[in-house]
């Protein structure tokens, strides 16, 4: 994908309004429990230091109302930024044109919450250009903030010239190299709770896939629309209907489809439970399936093999309780083995996913693994991210 990267940018003396994204999440006596944002941002951050930039933050943080709230501030970031880039990183209340009037080149500067301002998240274009007074060029750094339009992420480019910062850079590279431009074959692996939060992406993916492998609770609502008994797994029936429209037109456009051949049931939904495997047609009224049997394992497997790309969002079981994390465990180190010996490319990303690759144990294995949610969802939907459009040359 061709867009306006960091090394593009005049930088020297210019103030550089950088987005972030400093969402972090945070323990009940306000402990940050998971840094990974904050040590995405430190590159670009240190590359504008070096370049002699002055640098204001603008970031996100929490649901607040439109509205200043002490428990939604961004304070807790100063000390925690402060020690890891080793300068005193000051911080600003409010939009002020002349906030960097007193900064020197290479100084940091955190703005306040973006969202305790009510046309933040409407994308104001007021905001946006208040925004964008305060510095000569914007950075865009958050990818997982991305395919919102609001005024942080999108609305301030346009008032200025805008870059992508270089945590955001290795995210495009990488999402597009798997799935714009990717070495064919290419296999996803699509698993999670629901069929319904995952419609727009299954139905995206058939038309760009070589094969795709359903997984998960999701599977329940495919193997029920094929006439199984699926017993008390989670299942939306109601979109069985949607499930035989996807199975179909993934035939129309040559698209592979794997789903479970074999099953782990249990009658209790917790760690541990008594399990079994079985076939597809054995599950019980009282059964849930809480992830895929071995067969099914091995049918993953093979394909990856096949395949030159791997593009997975969602485990393939109930991961969090074992022994239901096994074939998601599985097939993760598998994929890792091949990607260790260059024989694929392995693109991860979504919340839970991350969670199942870090749990088996393969997170630097991986190609890449991407930490925005809802932003790589809405990608491989094949949506326009507005944070990413302002960047496109
Ligand atoms: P998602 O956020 O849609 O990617 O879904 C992830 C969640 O799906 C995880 O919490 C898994 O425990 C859950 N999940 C995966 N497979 C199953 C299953 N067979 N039954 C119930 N929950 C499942």
């Amino acid at each position: 994908m061709d867009f306006q990267r960091l090394e593009d940018a005049k930088l020297k003396g210019s103030t550089a309004l950088v987005r972030v994204d400093f969402n972090v999440p945070r323990d009940e006596h306000g402990k940050v429990t998971d840094d990974t944002r904050i040590q995405s941002a430190l590159p670009t951050i240190r590359k504008l230091q070096q370049a002699g930039a002055k640098i204001i933050l603008l970031s996100h943080f929490g649901r607040p109302k439109g509205e200043p709230d002490e428990e939604n501030s961004l304070k807790f970031i100063v000390p925690i930024l402060s020690n890891t880039l080793g300068t005193q990183v000051k911080f600003a209340d409010e939009i002020n044109p002349n906030v960097a009037k007193d900064m020197q080149e290479g100084d940091v500067l955190l703005m306040e919450n973006t969202r305790f301002h009510p046309g933040e998240t409407k994308g104001n274009v007021a905001l946006a250009k208040d925004m964008a007074a305060m510095g000569d060029v914007f950075i865009m750094d958050a990818f997982s903030a991305a395919h919102r339009d609001h005024a942080s992420s999108a609305g301030i480019a346009e008032f200025l010239p805008a870059y992508a910062g270089l945590a955001m850079e290795r995210e495009l590279d990488h999402i597009s190299q798997a799935l714009d431009v990717p070495k064919t074959p290419v296999i996803a692996i699509v698993g999670g709770a629901k069929v319904s939060t995952k419609i727009d992406l299954l139905k995206n993916l058939v038309s760009r896939l070589d094969t795709l492998v359903i997984g998960g609770g999701m599977a329940n609502t495919f193997l029920y629309a094929q006439g199984y008994n699926v017993g008390a797994s989670l299942c939306e029936k109601d979109l069985k209907d949607t499930a035989l429209q996807i199975l179909s037109n993934a035939k129309t456009q040559n698209c592979e489809i794997i789903l479970p051949v074999d099953l782990v049931v249990a009658t209790e939904f917790k760690a541990h439970a008594k399990s079994h495997v079985c076939d597809l047609s054995s599950v019980k009224s009282d059964e849930m399936i809480l992830d895929a049997g071995p067969d099914t394992v091995t049918a993953i497997m093979d394909a990856m093999e096949a395949s030159e790309t791997l593009i997975w969002n969602g485990p393939l079981g109930a991961f969090e309780l074992p022994p239901f994390d096994t074939s998601t465990v599985e097939a993760a180190k598998f994929a890792a083995k091949l990607c260790k010996a260059g024989k694929i490319i392995a693109v991860a990303g979504g919340g839970d996913t991350v969670s199942a690759l870090n749990q088996a144990g393969v997170s630097d294995d991986f190609t890449f693994i991407s930490t925005a949610g809802g932003a790589f969802l809405e990608w491989m939907e094949g949506k326009t991210l507005p944070g990413v459009e302002i960047l496109r040359k």
